[in-house]
């Protein structure tokens, strides 16, 4: 099947990730005998694209992001790119294309392969759960509101919907169920994260969840406070399957796991709505080491696996399913023999040897499936 994917490669590190995920799709492509048939076209877009045109994203390039089949993104935003109130204009591009594309669920799945550190130890063993943060609504709906007074008081407001959180709840169990059915060997779980105790928005999202979860009897369902969550999600993080948490919950809870599986060189993210779907690493443009070629690319490759994955289910297409599992599996092999271990995961690979890791397993994965 063919796919159009529009590629953002960004500013900092972003071509640098982007340009090996790019190598691993078309080896993947190649590897399908042409079954998997990947158009990728790329546009300039942040901080950079500000500068040069007061623009981070151009409207013919959300236009191309709109007719795409999926998004590829490396990162948008360097910390002196600024709008004259101090937002970083390059992070106008996700915003942008998250809000306009309706972008609603932030998929972060937060997985230890084998030969990835963990500060956790024996707790590390079989963390394997995914962070689902709701992306539109929550405390970040104010990005652009939020009000000060005199210089001596701000507020912002939060936003929690009935059927934002509805449609949240419902991609957390649906996911849920796709995992049980990939034969993940537990049963699915399903964890609201809030402070229902505290703020009534919070106890409107986990009402709202808890009425989602009557309507999937065979996922368990439970509701956790989001302090406690910080302190199981390190306690015993191999306990959890889906997580679903409003916007910032959800933001700083997957920073949280990634610093438990590797950092944020191994974070993938997506997100995705009802139509479209943008995939990249959760990672910044990490200037501090732009241009110097040893920034981890894995984050990314994931990505594109996690893209691969959305487009075979959404088009039931069966050689994406498994160009994507392909290259899950090629990255663990690679962190596993340690070809792929950048300097971030206690490595000596810069950014192209650990794609060329990957490219190496893609090839022995491929062949013994
Ligand atoms: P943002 O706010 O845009 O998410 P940030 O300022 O929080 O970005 P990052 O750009 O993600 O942060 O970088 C945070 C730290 O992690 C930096 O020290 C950076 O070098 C490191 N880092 C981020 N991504 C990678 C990567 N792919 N490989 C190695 N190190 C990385």
């Amino acid at each position: 099947m063919t796919f159009d994917i529009a590629v953002l490669p960004g500013d900092g590190i972003g071509p640098e990730v982007v340009g090996e995920a790019v190598r691993v799709l078309e080896r993947v492509a190649e590897l399908s005998g042409g079954e998997v048939d990947l158009r990728l076209e790329a546009f300039t877009v942040g901080a950079g694209a500000w500068r040069r045109s007061g623009e981070a994203i151009a409207d013919d390039v959300y236009a191309s992001c709109d007719a795409a089949d999926a998004i590829l993104m490396g990162a948008a935003g360097l910390p002196d790119a600024r709008h004259p109130d101090g937002r970083e204009a390059g992070t106008d591009v996700i915003f942008r294309l998250r809000f306009g594309l309706d972008l609603y669920a932030g998929i972060r799945p937060v997985r230890l392969y084998p030969g990835a550190p963990t500060p956790l130890r024996d707790a590390g063993v079989g963390i394997d759960y995914v962070i689902v943060r709701e992306n539109v609504e929550g405390l970040y709906a104010g990005r652009h509101g939020g009000s000060r007074v005199e210089g001596e008081v701000a507020a912002d407001t939060s936003i929690v919907t009935r059927a934002g959180t509805r449609r949240i709840a419902e991609t957390a169990f649906g996911l849920a169920e796709a995992r049980a059915e990939d034969g993940r060997g537990r049963p699915p779980l399903v964890t609201c994260v809030d402070k229902a105790n505290v703020l009534a928005s919070y106890a409107f999202f986990r009402e709202v969840a808890s009425e989602v979860a009557a309507r999937h009897p065979e996922v368990a369902f439970e509701a956790v406070y989001v302090d406690a969550a910080a302190l199981y999600l390190v306690q015993r993080p191999a306990t959890f399957d889906v997580l679903v948490a409003e916007n910032m919950f959800g933001d700083i809870l997957s920073d949280l796991g990634a610093g438990t599986v590797g950092g944020l060189g191994l974070a993938p993210s997506a997100d995705v709505g009802d139509a479209h779907g943008l995939f990249q690493a959760a990672h910044g443009s990490a200037p501090d080491i732009a241009g110097k070629g040893i920034a981890n690319p894995l984050a990314t490759i994931l990505s594109a696996g996690m893209m691969l994955d959305w487009l075979g289910r959404r088009r039931e297409d069966h050689a994406a399913l498994r160009a994507s599992v392909w290259i899950e599996d090629a990255v663990g092999a690679a962190l596993r023999d340690g070809s792929g271990l950048t300097g971030d995961l206690g490595g000596t690979a810069g950014t192209v040897e650990a794609g060329d890791a990957v490219l190496r397993a893609l090839d022995a994965v491929s062949a013994a499936a």
